[in-house]
């Protein structure tokens, strides 16, 4: 039984401040008993943050942030892993190719090419859903308040297991909102600080233990993901 988890964090694998054992550390003395790394386009920070994990008593479920495009704007897909398969060698290289903005040889690498995306430079958001989805993760679309308001339900109707209903940016009644969509789409959600840095002037991103799913959503979450 689990009290208190953030699935959405970032560290020095990407472009966070802490590493993924100060990250750890941290998530134990805010009493947060499963946490999820979810680098930018990166798995990194997965292994250290699993073994600190195992030291402080902190669950970690291994995550990636993953960048992709709707309509010329940014979308943020979160993955989630149950076992090892994104240390899969061909998800490492994708992953890196995406980092790199080489969408192109991303989705060559792994057969990825829809022919729903005009612009092959670029990975879309169904690409990105199937990308993540092949090595066997589940999908949650992050922090939807920054969606364009006309774009969110073709967005929330793709394959997407989940939704991220309960992020920092969001208010109260944007977190009450995405917990009816979730709901009436039949998608889990999570929560996630969006963690970055604990030095107080970041208004983007919160802090660990900010923002938390309780037990009861967690369970949900995780009888999903296993
Ligand atoms: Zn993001
Ligand atoms: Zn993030």
């Amino acid at each position: 039984m689990f009290y208190k988890g953030d699935f959405h964090i970032h560290s020095t694998a990407s472009d966070g401040d802490l590493t993924p054992t100060e990250i750890v550390r941290l998530a134990s003395d805010e009493h947060m008993d499963i946490i999820s790394i979810t680098d930018h386009n990166t798995i990194l920070g997965i292994d250290e943050a699993v073994k600190s994990g195992a030291k402080f008593g902190v669950t970690v479920i291994p995550g990636v942030e993953l960048s992709t495009r709707h309509k010329n704007k940014s979308v943020h897909i979160l993955g989630y892993f149950k076992d090892d398969r994104y240390k899969d060698k061909n998800f490492e290289r994708f992953l890196r190719l995406v980092k790199n903005h080489k969408a192109r040889d991303a989705k060559h690498l792994i057969n990825l090419n829809s022919g729903i995306n005009k612009s092959n430079y670029r990975l879309s958001v169904y690409e990105g859903i199937r990308a993540l989805k092949l090595f066997g993760a589940i999908v949650v679309l992050a922090h939807p308040i920054l969606i364009n308001k006309n774009c969110l339900t073709e967005i929330i109707n793709m394959p997407f297991d989940g939704i991220e209903a309960k992020h920092f940016r969001h208010t109260p009644s944007d977190i009450e909102f995405f917990i009816k969509i979730a709901v009436e789409s039949g998608l889990f959600y999570t929560a996630g600080s969006d963690f970055h840095t604990n030095k107080q002037t970041n208004l983007k991103h919160g802090l660990i233990g900010d923002i938390y799913l309780n037990s009861r959503e967690i369970d949900k979450f995780l009888k999903i993901l296993f």
